[in-house]
């Protein structure tokens, strides 16, 4: 199938039409017409060449709510008409030990899973996301989404910002009793705060935006605290159960590492495009402190998330864009002005 789209053709060359093609669905596949998808920090990353391995043509998107148009004599879980969510990733071995406990994210096959854009993390030939009209994906990694209609532009967030915070708040037991820390509030720290929050955990925002104070609260945060004010900072020295550090540039770790208690983690989950300066070692031995990494989520948990948050009315604070605006957000998104998730109504895609 003819798919329209939008592409980035090199790392220098801007976002612009073009075509691409879709498989038409085999006996497990569901055909989507993709409604709306979210712009998350790695569709840059990726896009602009930040981290290695990017194919092009490049159509980023992995925040995709769509509609299902057809699907395959052997789907049992999906209809057409019905609305689905596709995330980070459309495959995976199926076979190895992760795949089998639901983490399909650590796929131990070959080529490991394989993301909704760039193809198999592995290497092997590139997938399209859902900068896009349509997409086909294996009823394995098809999402039931359980939202209301108004709240479809805001709950595909949750397709990856929601599951990549969701994943560690539940490995590392954020919920009462527990002092959780959220660092960087754009995409993924503001539903990391939400999510925390709607755990049940003590949650504390860390923003480098003094203008976000009040919206940070307004999230969930039970105390927010400027993370370049070292004074507020001191006041937080080794109270923390466990941090998730958002942040999509490279800093100074430290200064977060200080706050975890005894045997606490910190789990970063942002990428940036060059390393963090190295850690101290002495501040983590001392306390037993642990920093981890994190990556999205598997299909149980996402569709686990899913539920949660359509049961509680949790989705995304979202900016609803056009497809030919994808630049101008890219732009603001590098300067910390994301309120705090760009959606892309795909219904522009029609305008050329
Ligand atoms: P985003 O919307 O751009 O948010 C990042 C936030 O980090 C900013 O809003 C800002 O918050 C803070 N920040 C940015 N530059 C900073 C700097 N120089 N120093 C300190 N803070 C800074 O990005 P996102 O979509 O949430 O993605 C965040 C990162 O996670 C990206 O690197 C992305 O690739 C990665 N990611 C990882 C996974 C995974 O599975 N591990 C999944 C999705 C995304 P304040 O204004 O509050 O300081
Ligand atoms: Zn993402
Ligand atoms: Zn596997």
């Amino acid at each position: 199938m003819q798919t329209k789209a939008f592409a980035a053709q090199s790392p220098t060359t801007p976002f612009a039409p073009t075509t691409i093609e879709r498989r038409e669905p085999g006996p497990k596949d569901v055909a989507i017409e993709i409604l709306f998808c979210g712009v998350c920090h790695s569709d840059l990353h990726t896009a602009r060449g930040e981290w290695p391995g990017t194919q092009y043509p490049c159509v980023p998107g992995h925040e995709i709510i769509g509609k299902v148009t057809a699907v395959g004599g052997e789907v049992k879980t999906f209809k057409p008409g019905q609305i689905v969510g596709v995330g980070c990733l459309v495959d995976s071995c199926r076979t190895c030990g992760s795949c089998k406990e639901d983490l399909e994210q650590y796929c131990d096959g070959p080529i490991g899973f394989t993301g909704t854009y760039n193809g198999p993390v592995g290497g092997g030939p590139n997938t399209h996301g859902g900068y896009s009209a349509a997409i086909t994906v294996d009823e394995h990694f098809v999402l039931a989404i359980n939202h209301t209609e108004k709240d479809l532009a805001a709950a595909a967030p949750l397709l990856c910002a929601g599951i990549t915070t969701w994943s560690p708040l539940k490995h590392w037991n954020a919920g009462p009793g527990k002092k959780v820390g959220i660092v960087g509030i754009g995409g993924l720290g503001h539903m990391g705060v939400k999510l925390s929050h709607a755990l049940g955990a003590h949650t504390v925002a860390f923003t480098t935006s003094p203008d976000k104070i009040a919206d940070a609260k307004a999230l969930g945060a039970d105390e927010v605290v400027v993370s370049k004010n070292a004074d507020e900072m001191a006041k937080h020295t080794n109270s923390f159960d466990l941090i998730i550090n958002t942040v999509a540039a490279p800093h100074n770790l430290d200064s977060f590492t200080n706050l975890l208690k005894r045997d606490g983690s910190m789990v970063v989950v942002g990428v940036p495009a060059s390393p963090h300066p190295s850690p101290a070692v002495f501040n983590l031995i001392f306390k037993r402190r642990a920093i981890a990494g994190s990556l999205i989520g598997g299909i149980a948990e996402t569709q686990e998330m899913l539920d949660f948050c359509a049961k509680h009315g949790i989705t995304s604070d979202i900016e609803v864009i056009a497809m030919q605006d994808i630049e101008k957000a890219y732009a603001r998104m590098l300067k910390s002005d994301v309120k705090y998730r760009f959606v892309i109504d795909m219904q522009t895609l029609k305008n050329g």
